[in-house]
């Protein structure tokens, strides 16, 4: 083909202006950016799926995905890298007409959802991933992965390469 056709611009010709009219299809795709900044991300081409639900309404199209992509991160506490699933779900209307620039629009029967499934994933990204909710970080002594809970002495022993780390561990609101 000539031209790339962007396959997150799903065409709806046959459901403008067919209120009460619906479709539903799946999307098998590859993220045509990385998603995330942070600790956790979605790299580029990463394989998605993403189940769209279509509704004709008077107003516009409404879009009801389900989206399915694998996010890799660091764990903030012992720094492994890991992957897990990450399911994103959310609903949008696509009006016909409007004059609201923050919303979204019907544009050539077709409704681009580009923004919205970075929108959605980006937020659904965990600030502070870690690799199990029972991780137990790292040893400041010896820098290796603990197995089990940190003693109550090896604040006096701490490495100051860790010290940082550490504080960080002490203020996370999730730590158990
Ligand atoms: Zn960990």
């Amino acid at each position: 083909m000539a031209t790339s056709k962007n396959p997150l611009v799903v065409g709806v010709k046959d459901l403008v202006h067919q209120a009460g009219e619906m479709r539903e299809l799946t999307l098998e795709l590859v993220a045509p950016e990385k998603y995330g900044e942070a600790m956790a991300t979605v790299p580029q081409g990463t394989p998605m799926t993403i189940e769209l639900r279509l509704e004709g309404l008077h107003e516009g199209i409404l879009a009801t995905a389900d989206v399915v992509v694998e996010a890799h991160a660091e764990c903030v506490r012992c720094l492994d890298p890991f992957s897990f699933e990450l399911r994103v779900d959310f609903q949008e209307l696509f009006a016909y007409s409007s004059s609201d620039s923050d919303s979204y629009t019907v544009v050539d029967d077709s409704l681009n959802l580009e923004d919205i499934i970075r929108d959605a994933v980006v937020l659904e990204l965990p600030f502070q991933p870690v690799c199990k909710e029972d991780c137990y970080g790292l040893d400041p002594a010896t820098g290796e992965k603990r197995t089990e809970p940190p003693g109550e002495n090896v604040a006096d022993e701490i490495d100051p390469r860790w010290q940082e780390l550490s504080k960080l561990l002490e203020s996370d609101p999730e730590k158990p």
